[in-house]
């Protein structure tokens, strides 16, 4: 018999690879924070020896979620401005709180709630964009959470930096600092093609095949958006993006909610990623990712919350759900986005886009010991003919019972092992206080 630290049996495992399986009598073997084996539970009983047993009579076990777009620290200005259209909710109410407000600790306090809802959802890994990236490492890897760091560029200045060049400069400082940190990697982050100029992207090409790391930038996110860099430089941002050599297979597009078909097709062709964020895209109006036709085309999408401030909460499930009904409606057709493909893009997409899919994203054996489980046993989800389907379009996030992220427990029986919960909210609610007294 092989000691090993955790052996996991559930009543379903869904390890998204091979697509739209679900095993039963199975266990998932964990030993040193890495998945050891998949296979039958009465084969893993005979074979190993664990520390640690964790029965889960109705559950289910799957990878845990990844957030593929968000901007954490924004749940403390969760709900101070909806109802409205982009430009005038950012420039007339997120830019003037953010001027007024952002610090770092203000960004430490903020993550450390976003890490509490996310792992409360299922969500064991985040792609985080906002301002002092070191205070965002600093609260997900408190919460034990796998996230990745982006290292945010705009033209203009803010707390965290003077300009362009000083963004880029401070950002390769928090790389080079987070060197060693297992739980975190990063990622260029310039924020939009109308908050970036051309001498910077340049800049940040040449340094992402440099350091082999990605880019991730939201792309195309409203019409208006479009329209105005047309009149301004009579080019659609997508075509500038591509002149400049941006986009390719280490490019992540956040929304791409207005898109020809010949942009779709050279999306495909370039090998960019989507991080798809449709709820955000909904409140704010932005207009629709066309997910069908990508998916049909060949386009990795994966799916993100976008920040707190534009849906309003962090909830992945939520937001798969969304994806999954949206992308019927768009598409005129009850077959696109089927269950199981709305969970690997919740999953295994997300960490392709990332360049974690060889660490993450599906439960295989010799990757990282991040899932999740899933209690099917509530009211909302019985009876049980399909777990795919439950997932996908009848679960609620709080039914996410248990969280291991490298092997380590963050939410035991619903309860966060990492984070105190009374700490959160009354850090959560000094800021409330600061910010709209
Ligand atoms: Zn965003």
């Amino acid at each position: 018999m092989q000691a090993i630290d955790l052996l996991v049996a559930p009543r379903w495992i869904v390890p998204i690879e091979p697509a739209g399986v679900v095993l039963q009598n199975h266990a998932l073997v964990v030993d040193k924070g890495r998945i050891l084996a998949l296979l039958p539970l009465a084969e893993a009983t005979a074979q190993y020896a664990p520390r640690e047993t964790l029965t889960l009579a109705s559950h289910v076990v799957m990878p845990g979620l990844v957030n593929a777009h968000t901007h954490a620290a924004m749940t403390l200005l969760r709900g101070i401005a909806d109802d409205l259209p982009l430009m005038d909710w950012l420039q007339n109410h997120i830019w003037p709180a953010e001027g007024a407000h952002v610090s770092r600790q203000f960004c430490v306090d903020g993550v450390k709630l976003a890490a509490a809802e996310l792992i409360r959802g299922g969500v064991t890994t985040a792609n985080d964009m906002y301002f002092f990236p070191d205070a965002s490492a600093e609260g997900f890897t408190a919460a034990g959470m796998r996230s990745v760091v982006n290292l945010i560029t705009l033209d203009f200045p803010t707390a965290w930096a003077a300009d362009a060049d000083d963004y880029i400069r401070k950002g390769l400082d928090v790389r080079d600092a987070l060197h060693g940190n297992p739980l975190v990697t990063t990622i260029f982050g310039p924020h939009a093609p109308y908050t970036v100029s051309d001498a910077p992207l340049r800049k940040i090409r040449t340094l992402a095949n440099e350091l082999g790391i990605g880019i991730h930038m939201h792309v195309h996110e409203t019409a208006g958006e479009v329209a105005m860099a047309e009149g301004q430089t009579g080019m659609r941002p997508w075509q500038r993006l591509k002149e400049l050599e941006l986009l390719g297979p280490d490019f992540v597009a956040v929304h791409m909610t207005q898109l020809t078909d010949q942009e779709i097709a050279e999306a495909a062709e370039l090998g960019v990623h989507v991080a798809h964020c449709p709820e955000s895209n909904l409140k704010l109006a932005s207009g629709f990712c066309p997910v069908d036709k990508l998916l049909k085309a060949g386009v990795n999408v994966c799916i993100g919350t976008d920040g707190a401030a534009s849906n309003n909460d962090l909830d992945l499930f939520g937001e798969l759900k969304t994806a999954a009904l949206l992308a019927k409606a768009v598409a005129g057709d009850a077959q696109a986005l089927p269950a199981h493909a709305a969970l690997h893009m919740a999953t295994l997409a997300g960490a392709r886009a990332l360049m974690l899919d060889e660490q993450i994203g599906s439960l295989v054996a010799g990757k990282q010991a991040d899932f999740i489980a899933v209690d099917l046993g509530a009211l909302n989800t019985q009876p049980v003919y399909n777990v795919l389907s439950h997932l996908a379009y009848a679960v609620n996030s709080q039914q996410v019972t248990d969280v291991f992220v490298a092997g380590k427990p963050l939410l035991k029986g619903s309860v966060l092992t990492t984070l105190s919960i009374d700490e959160v909210l009354a850090k959560a609610n000094e800021w409330a206080l600061k910010i709209k007294p």
